[in-house]
Parts: structure tokens; sequence; C-alpha cells
């Protein structure tokens, strides 16, 4: 387990050192997890003080042999521009729709870097082989990447236990594809919702140009599994008090009593601007305003924890909280009742179970939270069915307790008046909500999210190492050779660039050398032999380069036509086919095209190219992402597609595509006893997916590919197609003596 901050915290207090205790629902999950793996807990000791003395050391080595609890410390400096810099005052707010909020300092950045750097030496001296790391939090995007290149086999899970913004606010950030990369190191990224994972999968699209699948994303050759999966709390932690523990009960008995007139109303909030306590608090305000009748019927109870003290605008809103408090209760408050009880500190838990079992109505209205535990702790109280959840619909706890009554905390008026109903809402209609929203916190409990996470981690770790063993294997062209020797009957399917020859700059510029042209014929020559170029080209270029080859078979536009040896005339595929498409889809590329230097559009009969292979590489690359991601939106109920390719993106009807010339040439040379293609990108995918695991399959370059074998370049093709011609020549002359 590796997050920010340990269930301990160290601090300096005066000549003493002071530790304070933090068990909150993850030290709760993460115990018996820890104890059955016999795990350790790498975390930061949260001292800032920069002293270091020997009580220090020994306090720190207690933790590490009492409770597995590691300590990784970091230099004052780097702990302040990690930790209140870059991860509170940059991810913070951005990751929470604050982007007004936000900051950005290069050195913050510089000390988020070393802060994970330091992370993962910690993580690496306690590291064992075939150890599993859960990474928590946004304040380790960098670490799982860290520890990928550290050790490439190790298993790693990552959590995200607050928002993954939308993609419009994620590009806001400096450095954002670092941290994209730095995720992509792990096995398993999950988030709270659905959601996030969503706006996750399009900030990889758009930044890294990579496309996703909902449960997976393919990175750096390998595939990372993508989850949705909302943290639970440990109920009996709170419900336990309420049965066992003396205090807890004298406590809701006495506030029972006086409250007895009144009507609660029940906010729990760290301080911070996310969580919307200025709103709600101008929203009660209204309440009482138009609805006279409530005053000294209700009471809200604001439990407010000071957090994040040294950061100036935490500061900010705490004084602008005392003041409405204030103001508020100056304005309302009679001899006998006072309409805010605040308190504005942190309540041990049983002062929290007697409050939660105590509300009539929680009262949750972040502008933004990740998940928010305090809807799912209350809930767990309110076992008699009485209680009412009032939930922000901008918690991450809305996708899962849809039983709450919802409201939009910047809409003051009107969550003042889902306050009223929620108040005056049956006794049957509250019982029906809270008896299924009792069911499902108790049952997806924090154990159960921590069994999960890690079975799934384990599931995506296993799938990466059984790929990995599936990566293409070197070439063995000598059995290749020979195996095309043996056969009786061969057939050869050859995409061109890439693969036969190198990429230029401008597509014209790939001509076929005259030797090229050459060893083909000689290959379309050999007896018992049918070879084919299969590319993704126009058929004037094909067939301007090898229309004269004696023997060869030419597929062009992906297989969409093709002309058998000896023929002048193309034969079409698919019937039926309408270009009626280009006219919608030709203005969106030229508009790409115009914005672009050096790019260009490139009609050919079946398809629309934008190429960008001369316009400025990142500039290109960036609005490729883009164009590819619209694309996808804009023809997801068509019988078109978008396909990134080689410096381009490429839109062309579904059924055009390389698997396609099997059809044909099965008729010519059925059942061949030698089966080879090769090919370089994704399109010739397509074809390795139709044909027999026993074919070459060949895939040339250094990507993750379905095919058997690899080869580095167009060079080792030729060579292999120079051997398979000289080895299909001593046959011929063997039969011949
Ligand atoms: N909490 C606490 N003492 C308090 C108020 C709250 O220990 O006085 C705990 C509460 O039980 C909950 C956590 O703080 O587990 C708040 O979690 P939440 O997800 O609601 O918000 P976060 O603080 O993580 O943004």
């Amino acid at each position: 387990m590796v997050s920010n901050r340990l269930p301990y915290t160290l601090r300096r207090a005066g000549d003493a050192w002071k530790v304070e205790k933090s068990a909150g629902g993850l030290a709760t999950a993460m115990g018996p997890i820890l104890r059955k793996t016999e795990g350790v807990w790498v975390g930061w000791s949260g001292d800032q003080s920069g002293v270091t003395d020997a009580r220090r050391a020994g306090l720190l080595a207690r933790w590490a042999e009492r409770e597995r609890y590691v300590a990784v410390d970091l230099p004052p400096e780097t702990a302040r521009g990690f930790y209140e810099g870059f991860s509170n005052q940059t991810l913070w707010p951005l990751f929470h729709n604050f982007p007004y909020l936000f900051r950005f300092d290069p050195a913050d950045w510089d000390a988020y870097r070393e802060a994970n750097r330091l992370f993962c030496e910690a993580v690496l001296e306690q590291l064992r082989p075939g150890d599993m790391v859960w990474v928590h939090d946004y304040q380790l995007m960098l670490l799982p990447r860290l520890l990928r290149e550290a050790a490439p086999e190790v298993r790693v899970g990552f959590f995200l236990h607050i928002p993954f913004p939308p993609s419009a606010s994620f590009r806001i950030l400096p450095r954002r594809e670092e941290l994209l990369r730095g995720l992509l190191g792990a096995d398993l990224i999950a988030f709270h919702t659905h959601r996030y994972l969503q706006h996750f999968r399009d900030s990889v699209l758009r930044l890294l140009g990579t496309p996703s699948h909902m449960d997976k994303v393919e990175a750096g050759g390998r595939t990372v599994r993508l989850e949705a999966l909302p943290i639970g709390i440990a109920p009996e932690e709170f419900t336990g008090l309420l049965d066992d523990d003396e205090k807890t009960g004298r406590m809701l008995t006495e506030m029972r009593e006086r409250f007895r007139c009144c009507k609660v109303l029940l906010a729990v909030d760290r301080l911070d601007y996310t969580k919307g306590i200025p709103e709600r608090l101008r929203a009660f305000r209204q309440l009482l305003t138009v609805s006279p009748e409530s005053r000294g019927k209700v009471v809200l109870i604001q439990v407010a924890v000071p957090s994040r003290e040294r950061i100036p605008m935490y500061g900010e809103l705490r004084r602008e909280v005392d003041g409405l408090v204030g103001k508020i209760n100056g304005e309302f408050s009679t001899p006998g009742w006072t309409p805010i009880v605040y308190l504005r500190r942190n309540l041990p838990r049983a002062e929290l179970a007697a409050l939660y079992a105590l509300a009539d109505v929680a009262w949750i209205s972040p502008l933004r939270d990740g998940l928010n535990l305090v809807a799912k702790e209350y809930v767990a109280c309110q076992r008699d069915g009485a209680g009412v959840l009032l939930l922000s619909e901008f918690a991450g706890a809305a996708a899962e307790m849809g039983e709450a009554i919802m409201v939009n905390p910047y809409d003051e008026g009107r969550t003042a008046e889902s306050v009223a109903r929620a108040l005056a809402l049956p006794l049957s209609e509250r019982r029906e909500r809270m008896a299924a929203l009792h069911r499902r916190v108790t049952h997806n409990n924090v154990f159960a999210w921590g069994e999960r996470f890690i079975g799934t981690l384990r599931e995506a770790a296993s799938a990466r190492t059984r790929h990995a063993a599936a990566l293409p294997a070197e070439l063995p062209a000598a059995d290749a050779a020979r195996a095309f020797r043996e056969a009786e009957s061969r057939l050869l399917l050859l995409d061109y660039d890439g693969t036969l020859v190198g990429y230029a700059k401008r597509p014209q510029d790939a001509k076929p050398p005259a030797e090229l042209i050459r060893l083909l014929a000689r290959l379309a020559q050999t007896p018992a032999t049918t070879a084919a170029i299969v590319s993704g080209r126009s058929r004037g270029d094909i067939e301007g380069w090898f229309g004269d080859v004696r023997g060869l078979w030419l597929a062009a536009e992906h297989g969409a036509v093709i002309r058998p040896p000896g023929s002048r005339e193309w034969e079409y595929s698919y019937t039926g086919y309408s270009p009626d498409w280009k006219r919608d889809v030709y203005p969106y590329l030229e508009h790409y095209a115009d914005r672009t230097p050096g790019s260009f559009v490139e009609e050919k009969e079946f398809s629309l190219v934008w190429h960008y292979r001369m316009s400025d590489p990142e500039f290109g690359e960036w609005l490729a992402n883009e164009l590819a991601h619209d694309l996808e939106g804009m023809l997801a109920d068509t019988p078109l597609r978008a396909v990134r390719g080689q410096k381009s993106v490429e839109v062309r009807p579904m059924w055009a595509d390389k698997g396609e010339v099997m059809n044909r040439l099965t008729r010519e040379c059925p059942a061949p006893a030698f089966l080879l293609a090769a090919g370089d990108d994704k399109t010739d995918e397509d074809l390795f997916a139709r044909l027999p695991a026993t074919a070459w399959t060949i895939h040339v370059g250094e990507n993750q590919s379905r095919a058997r074998f690899r080869l580095s370049g167009p060079g080792q093709v030729c060579l292999l197609l120079e051997e398979l011609v000289a080895a299909g020549r001593v046959e011929v002359s063997r039969k011949t003596a």
C-alpha cells in the first residue's frame, strides 16, 4: 500500500514529538488485507519540521516494526511544493472543477516529481519478487510509471479517490501528458464512477492519441485495465459504537433530549471550498426567510473540520464561513433557539456516530466531491430508517445513491425547497428510501471494495504476463524458407508502405525501387506461388507501380478493389457502395487541412485520408487526436469508421478491410500449404485476424500485434523474400533433376 499519508502522523510539538492517529475507513479496510498478505504501508510521515534526532528515528523504527508502517521522509521544501503546492493548489482545484483557483508553479512541479521519486525509492526498498503494489490518489500519479521502469514485472494498481475531470479541464494542466503516462504505468487504474473513467479515457485519446475500450487501454506495449469501483465504508466502525459504547449512547440520549422540539439537519465537512459550505448556509438562510414557520423548529448542526490551513484560500474560506454563521445566528436566534450549531473542529468518531443517528436529514451538498464518505456513514447509522439523505448531484456517491433527494448546490433557492421537502417527507417514503440505501451501503462495504480491487489487479497483471509471452517472436527466417520450399502451394500477402518500403514525407515519394519490382516479379513467377500486394493505397498508385509485374495480384484501398494477374480490370469486393458520405465528411477533413500547414486531404475511391506527415509533429499529433475523437462521435451510427494510420487519419466504410482480400484469393488458391502475410499497421491486423493460426503472419516494426512473428523493417522483409525466392528455385531445380 502506498498513500500520501500513513494512518499515523508525526508532529513536532515544542521539543517533543507527537504521534496522531487518523484511522479512517481506508486504514480499517487495509488492516485485514495487509495482515493477510503480510504487506507494508508506505507513506509520508507528515513531518515538515526538518528536525532529525534519535527519538524521531526511534519512533519511525517502531512504526515499521510494530505496524509495518514505513515512513517516507521528504525534505521540508520538497514536502511543501509537493503537498501544499502541486497536489493541493494545482491538482485539487483543477480536478474538482475550480479552474480559477488553480495555480501552477514549476518549482512545485519539480517537488511533486521529486516526492514521487522518493516514494518510488521507498517502495523499491520493500519490494520482493511477486509483490503487488497498490498506489492511492492524486499525490502519487507519477509513481506507477516510475515503479514500472524500475521493476518491469511489478504488479501495480492505482486508485483515484478524487474526481477525474473532463478533458477540457484536464488539458489546462501543464505537464498533463506526463501525469497520464505516469498513471498508465499501472496494470489497473480505478475510479469511483464510470463518469470519471470516461473522462480519463477522453484525455488519454485527446492528449496521447491512444484510443481505449470501456475497460482497458493499450499503452507502452501493455494492456491497462480500467475500472469504476466506488469505495465503501466499514459500517461497524460507527454502528459498533452505537451498539456497545456507553459514551456514544449517553451523548445520543442527551442530544435527543436537547433537540426534542426541533428537526435536526446535519452537515459534516472538511473546511474545503469544494464542500459548498457557504452555499449551504445561504440556502439555510433562505429556508428560514421564506418559511418563517420553520424558525424555532429546525436546527442545522454544521461540523467543519479545519483542513490545509497553511494554504491562504482555506483561511479565507474559514473567515467567510465564520462570518456567515455569525450573521445568520445573529439575525434569527431567539433566547431559546439558535439556528446553526457550528462545530469547527475534528470530532471523535463516537460523537459523529451519535450525530448521524440523531439527524433527521443529512445535508450533503458538495460542489464537487470524489465520492463523499459522510453520506454512507450517515446511512449506516440510520438503522431505524427514518432519516433522509439530501445529496448533491456533484458528489460521486450520487451515482450509487439514487434514493437520496438530489440537489444542485449552486441553486440555493431550490436547495432550500428540497430541504423543506425532505423535512416533510412521510415516514413510509423515508423508510423505503433509507432501506434501499442501507442495504447497499452495508453490502458494498470497504472490505468488498478492497477485495474487488485486489482481485481485479491480480487478474489484470496475470493477463499482462500472458500477453507479454504472446508478443510476436523474431521470425525464424530459415524455418520459413524451409517451409516455403517444402510446400506444394504457397500464398503470400504483402502490405506496401512500411512493409516493402519505408515511409516518405509525401506519399508519392515512397516509390518502389527497381530492385524491389524485380524481386516481386521473381516471387510472383516462382512455381506454385500466388503473391499479392495488399495496400491501402489508391488503385492508381498500385497499378502505376506494379501494373506490369507478371503474375502479381494487386489489391488496393485495403482490399476494396482487387486485380488478378494479367487482367486490366479491377474487381469490386463489395457491390452497392455509394460514395455519398464523402460529401459530409470531406469539408470536415478539409477544415483540419486548412488549419494545419503541411497537411492535406487525399481522396480515394472508397476513403478520405487526412495526412499530416509534413506538419509540425506535435501540432499534427494533437489535431489528429482531436479529429479522431470527433469522428468517433460523428460516425458512431454510420457504417463508416475512422482509423488512425501512420501520420494519417482515414475514414472509410467498415467493410473495406484487408481481411476481405482473403475471400477472393482463397478461391484462387484454396488451402495453401504455405501462407504468409506481412504488414506494419492496424489495417494489417484485420488480415492477420482472418488467417489460420498456422499462417506465417509477420508484424513489421516493434509494436504489439496479433501476428506470430516480427521483423524490424522493410530491409529485413526484402531479405526474407530473397531467401524465399531462392528456396523456391532450389525446389524447381530439384524437381527438374
Ligand atoms: N470525519 C471525522 N471527524 C469529523 C468529521 C468528519 O473523522 O469531525 C471523517 C468522516 O467520518 C469521514 C471523513 O472525515 O470519514 C470525510 O470523508 P469524505 O469522503 O466525506 O470527505 P473528504 O474529507 O475525504 O473530502
